[in-house]
């Protein structure tokens, strides 16, 4: 067919990893991608959910393909993802969207791309209780050959009440762990250095031989054993994971990571609050003292973890001392970076049904400044803490600031940049820290 797809994919990591599945299941069939929309015979966004404004900028995009559908009345625009998942039908209303697949309706694809004729839009937006993807193998879109995302599960059962993404990306499901193993065994073997597994919640993956699977009867599978079978494929191999579950993160995890030096030492540890009257509201399952316990047992166990994090300002009914709690939280534990919003209420969640979003959008402003003010000294913190030390980095490439100098991340997924002239992408390279910047370490060749 030499039919031409392109794809934007906006979001989490999770969504850059099913947009390269989508390319394999398109491929499949003889499509092959374009980055030039131009000339794609299919044009396609994966979207994200989390919060208004993601949603916003694809309705700025479908704006975009309405021209270019102006243009060119043949070519197919779909749109994927979790606000496919959550607006479903009410996409097509424009008439410029000829395709609606939900996270879990790309094997449907190449049918719906077919079945697509004007006036006849196609949606399929039905979420499923086993799907993973297993046997697609992504087409990957990164630009070195260095880091793959493989996601290990799909899926969330923790219901926290301001998140959407258990009603736009399902139930929770742990892939076949052996699948995962051969992905990493694959992509190692073509080059790559690097693997991330994925999950909402890789703390609560837990995969059980199903009856049809006699090789594995009775064999199940849990996130640090998981974790010990790809770091076993090559101490050449890094592995790193996210995101963790305060509440379910296990020591198990903690000793395999010290176990093995190929496990990067960070964990991406998302608090969202403070304060446990808004843990209780959001539905976190953990108080402020549990999180600081598990943050205490990390660094015992696993010296030097990178900590970072997610936060959320100004969720419904914050009080000025519940903000003071989160404030105070972010100085004990000293994030080594964090992601950082102001509450965006999302319809059909269990908080936009049983909270008012009642405080005021300067107060939020406010708030998230302050924040991450703060943070950006803890920050900076932690980064002057690595002053001497050694670190052990893969190289990713040139500066962005100084063309003769090389950037990577060590372990700890701190960035560092170091004068060098003999080494290349995809190396492993042991610097010195000499001096630090809020987000990146000044280095030299150890
Ligand atoms: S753990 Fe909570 S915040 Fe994270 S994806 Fe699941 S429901 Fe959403």
């Amino acid at each position: 067919m030499n039919k031409k797809v392109y794809i934007e994919t906006y979001g989490c990591q999770m969504n850059v990893n099913d947009s390269e599945v989508v390319l394999s299941i398109l491929q499949g069939v003889g499509y092959e991608r374009t980055t030039d929309m131009g000339e794609a015979d299919l044009i396609l966004a994966n979207t994200c959910s989390i919060r208004e404004n993601a949603e916003q900028r694809v309705h700025g995009r479908i704006d975009v393909f309405r021209l270019e559908k102006k243009k060119r009345p043949g070519v197919i625009i779909g749109i994927l993802g979790c606000m496919a998942e959550r607006l479903k039908d009410k996409l097509l209303e424009g008439r410029i969207v000829d395709l609606v697949a939900g996270p879990d309706a790309y094997r449907s694809l190449p049918a719906m791309v077919a079945a697509v004729t004007p006036g006849n839009p196609q949606i399929e937006v039905q979420l499923s209780r086993t799907e993973t993807y297993d046997d697609i193998t992504p087409v990957r879109m990164d630009h070195n050959g260095l880091s793959a995302y493989i996601s290990i599960m799909r899926g969330c059962n923790n219901c926290c009440s301001y998140c959407v993404v258990p009603y736009t990306r399902g139930a929770e499901r742990s892939r076949d762990p052996y699948t995962i193993v051969a992905e990493a065994r694959d992509v190692f073997s073509k080059g790559y250095k690097e693997v991330s597994l994925l999950g909402q919640n890789v703390d609560s993956y837990l995969w059980k031989a199903p009856e049809d699977c006699p090789e594995h009867a009775g064999e199940s599978v849990s996130f640090a054993q998981l974790l010990e079978m790809v770091a076993l494929i090559s101490p050449e191999l890094r592995v790193r994971f996210s995101t963790s579950y305060p509440s379910d993160i296990t020591d198990e995890v903690l000793f395999t990571m010290a176990k093995y030096e190929n496990v990067c030492n960070h964990i991406h540890f998302p608090v969202q609050s403070g304060s446990d009257v808004m843990l209780e509201k959001m539905r976190r399952k953990y108080t402020r003292q549990w999180y600081l316990d598990r943050v205490a047992r990390i660094r015992e166990i696993v010296p030097d973890c990178g900590l970072t994090t997610d936060v959320i300002a100004g969720f419904c009914g914050e009080s000025e001392q519940d903000h003071q709690d989160t404030l105070s939280l972010f100085e004990l534990v000293k994030f080594d970076a964090a992601f950082m919003f102001a509450y965006s209420e999302r319809p059909g969640t269990l908080a936009s049904k049983k909270y008012e979003d009642d405080i005021p959008q300067d107060v939020k402003t406010r708030r998230l400044n302050e924040i991450i003010e703060l943070q950006g000294r803890m920050g900076f913190i932690r980064y002057k803490e690595q002053i001497g030390k050694t670190l052990k980095v893969l190289v990713e490439g040139p500066s962005k600031k100084t063309p003769d100098e090389l950037c990577g991340r060590a372990g700890n997924y701190m960035m560092c940049v170091w004068p060098d002239k003999t080494h290349k992408v995809g190396d492993y390279v042991e610097v010195t820290v000499i001096d630090a910047t809020p987000a990146t370490l000044i280095c030299k060749l150890a």
